[in-house]
């Protein structure tokens, strides 16, 4: 039996009866689209992070773009953000109409605040910063905030892997104007589908969003804006609230109990822990290690064959891909050499939350018994 990075079936095995009622209160209602239960859900994530206001998008990708777009953000401006992250963060730059400036992440794997401070100095109108909370680790947000308010620029946080976390007491969201998360199914807080919201605490922001998601529109059949069509469906809302959202605190809760186990117990020479600043407030989306380059392929083959499904995040950085480079020159401070060590040595151990103990410390003696 193979110890996945993610488990549908065990999911499905504990929450199909409240799934169940998510799907035929929907049903019933007659209303599929922008109804109660997606602001009921809004609601109730506002509470859970503790932002006054959540909308609710169709996915994280088009929540960024959003974020973007009702601060004006678009064709002509550059925005700072990191390429070690999915392809969807420098994706919702370039589709809010702006140009990604690239900058270095630090030991972490995370924007590095020091590359910032370069970047901003070779490129003073940078207008926006969107770090990314890889990992479920939050970049640092105290040293970012006071560096974007020096040059102008506003931040927007891709949260998609960081529900609910914080770093040293400052909260995701706490700080930016506005925080994207997404609802995709291996995310923390995954729906049976695609979703995403924006949060913040700026009600005007929030305003925008809801036309923007909506074709712009403000009231019915008056589009003050050229938006999308970004709505979460009420399906998904449901399930999110009626299933997945109470569980989560009890799902990080866990990814967090198993990530302490993983770094008392994982003692290889070879094995490169990341604990990141604040172990305890990362919401542990994902358990990276760094092994050498020239062995990350053994290392991933010894796992599969000790029973364990390895990943890896991201083995090529967003500017090195086709989509990007055939556009023309790629805006980037330097090589980036720290997020090419990410690109070359990561390897992500499963840390889903319905792994039992027993699976976890079978994934630290894989790791510890590798033969170099
Ligand atoms: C998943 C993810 C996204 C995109 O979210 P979607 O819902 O798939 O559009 C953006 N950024 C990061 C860091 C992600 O992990």
């Amino acid at each position: 039996m193979t110890i996945l990075a993610n488990d549908f079936k065990r999911l499905w095995d504990d929450c199909a009866a409240d799934v169940q009622h998510g799907v035929t209160r929907v049903g019933a209602s007659g209303w599929y689209v922008l109804g109660g239960e997606v602001q009921s859900f809004e609601t109730a994530l506002s509470t859970y992070a503790d932002l006054p206001h959540v909308v609710g998008c169709g996915n994280g990708m088009d929540a960024i773009e959003i974020a973007l777009r009702c601060l004006d953000i678009g064709v002509g401006d550059k925005v700072l953000t990191t390429s070690l992250s999915a392809f969807a963060t420098g994706l919702a730059i370039l589709r809010a109409g702006a140009e990604p400036v690239y900058c270095d992440v630090g030991d972490d794997g995370l924007m590095d605040p020091d590359a910032v401070k370069q970047a901003l100095e070779i490129y003073p109108d940078i207008r926006a910063i969107v770090p990314v909370h890889l990992f479920g680790h939050m970049a640092d947000m105290a040293a970012l905030r006071p560096l974007a308010d020096a040059a102008g620029a506003v931040l927007i946080e891709d949260a998609a892997q960081a529900i609910g976390a914080s770093r040293n007491g400052v909260r995701m969201g706490a700080l930016s104007r506005a925080s994207c998360t997404s609802f995709y199914p291996t995310k923390n807080l995954g729906a049976i589908g695609d979703g995403g919201a924006l949060l913040t605490a700026d009600a005007t922001l929030a305003e925008t969003a809801l036309s923007l998601r909506n074709y712009g529109q403000t009231e019915k059949y008056v589009h003050d804006n050229i938006g999308l069509n970004s709505r979460l469906d009420e399906l998904q809302a449901a399930i999110l609230s009626g299933a997945f959202l109470p569980r989560l605190q009890t799902w990080t809760d866990r990814r967090r109990a198993i990530a302490r186990r993983y770094l008392d117990g994982i003692t290889h020479q070879a094995v490169t822990l990341c604990p990141g600043a604040d172990p305890e407030g990362a919401v542990w989306h994902l358990f990276p290690v760094l092994v050498p380059a020239a062995d990350r392929a053994a290392f991933m083959a010894h796992l599969g064959k000790s029973g364990v499904q390895a990943g890896i995040h991201y083995p090529k950085l967003i500017h090195h891909q086709k989509a990007m480079t055939q556009r023309g020159s790629v805006l980037c401070c330097g090589d980036l050499p720290k997020a090419q060590e990410f690109a070359d040595c990561e390897v992500s151990l499963p840390i889903h939350p319905y792994l039992s103990d027993s699976e976890v410390d079978q994934v630290i003696a894989a790791v510890n018994g590798w033969v170099q």
